[in-house]
């Protein structure tokens, strides 16, 4: 089966993590802030926190965002359910804004909508989380400036994102937002095996996420409460938990990094060759939008139903059963039965809902040889004409 997604692990990834194995430290050691400091000067953020995964960059992301209960979290229906379980972990209240039906990125018109909505009945969010799906980052300077005014916080979920760019900036420098976040599971853009990343311009944020990642514990002595009783002195000062990444990964995220811009090259060259062979077949291709150089994390199709005979789910199986191994993101999070029990329904989500019922996955990510890719193209036009 061709995978939708697969990492590279090179001899000099290899090389990194056995040095690492063989020093003194394999976590947190001094390999974790080099992976950091990398990772800010490659977004020209200035700050960067490394933890356990995306879905503890989130957690810990919006817990220093100070977000708990009696606060709302919106995000987009089409996204991994962690960007949404993120504001539920603190206790906070999560709702959904529907999708663009072009670029499947939260809706900047819908957004406005509801925020104005909201507003009148005087519950607006105090986070916003836009997911860059597929890699193409989301109208940032539009949504920045909502938040201007309307007072929320936004936090990029730019597990797709690494490596792509917004105007003329790197996704990650938080130019239009407080932080974004990174995941470093194997799928991704680079890997750690499985590790995540925040990135800020905002110095109390990204202390307060250092914190948070090592049980709220600080052993700075002007964040502690009590006078320091001696150098054993620490102080757990908030509730936090254990989100810390090993140096074994670091080591691994560093040498993986220096092939990050080669990696979404390769991508683009993929996605060209695909834009290239599908155009004549009853499919919606990926919008470009002018201004953001994406990722190219997925690339993602949409049946053009109304012209092809077999079901979204037969040309999903077909495509299974000959070898192509195509997926489906997302599930929209709002039908999930975790959150239909509390009261979310698709339909209040029309272009999620329709999108849900079209879109496949195609097999991409930088060592896909061509021949792979040209049995998904062979294929799927066997399937569709
Ligand atoms: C992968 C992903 C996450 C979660 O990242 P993990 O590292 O797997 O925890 C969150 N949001 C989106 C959009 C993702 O694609």
């Amino acid at each position: 089966m061709i995978p939708y997604g697969r990492q590279e692990i090179t001899q000099d990834d290899i090389d990194a993590v056995v040095e690492v194995m063989r020093s003194d430290f394999i976590t947190q050691g001094p390999m974790v802030p080099k992976f950091e400091q990398a990772v800010a000067d490659y977004c020209g953020a200035q700050y960067a926190v490394a933890v356990s995964s995306g879905t503890a960059a989130l957690h810990t992301a919006c817990l220093a965002m100070d977000l708990g209960p009696g606060d709302w979290l919106w995000t987009s229906p089409i996204t991994f359910v962690a960007s949404a379980n993120c504001g539920l972990y603190c206790g906070a209240q999560v709702d959904f804004v529907d999708v663009d039906p072009r670029t499947h990125n939260i809706s900047v018109a819908a957004l406005a909508a509801k925020l104005e909505h909201s507003e009148s009945r005087g519950v607006l969010p105090k986070v916003v989380v836009p997911v860059h799906f597929a890699g193409q980052s989301c109208d940032m300077r539009e949504i920045h400036a909502l938040a201007d005014q309307y007072g929320f916080r936004v936090l990029e979920d730019a597990s797709h994102g690494l490596g792509g760019r917004y105007l003329d900036a790197q996704v990650g420098s938080c130019r239009y937002s407080d932080a974004a976040v990174f995941s470093f599971h194997p799928v991704k853009s680079i890997t750690t095996g499985e590790g995540g990343m925040i990135v800020t311009n905002d110095e109390r944020l990204a202390e307060t996420a250092r914190r948070m990642r090592t049980h709220g514990i600080t052993r700075d002595p002007t964040s502690m409460v009590n006078e320091s009783s001696g150098p054993w002195y620490y102080e757990q000062i908030a509730l936090g938990f254990n989100y810390r990444i090993t140096d074994i990964q670091a080591a691994l995220g560093i040498s993986q990094l220096q092939r990050l811009d080669s990696y979404v090259a390769k991508r683009h060259e993929i996605a060209e060759c695909y834009d290239a062979a599908l155009h004549a077949l009853p499919l919606e291709l990926p919008h470009r939008l002018e201004g953001v150089y994406s990722s190219m994390h997925l690339y993602v199709v949409r049946l053009n139903s109304r012209q092809i005979k077999q079901s979204h789910k037969e040309v999903f199986e077909a495509l299974r059963e000959r070898g192509v191994g195509v997926n489906l993101h997302y599930i929209p999070v709002p039908s999930q039965p975790f959150y239909r029990a509390l009261g979310f329904s698709l339909e209040d989500y029309p272009n999620a809902a329709r999108y849900y019922g079209e879109a496949l996955t195609l097999p991409m990510y930088p060592t896909l040889t061509e021949e792979h890719q040209e049995t998904v193209v062979t294929e799927l036009r066997r399937i569709l004409v």
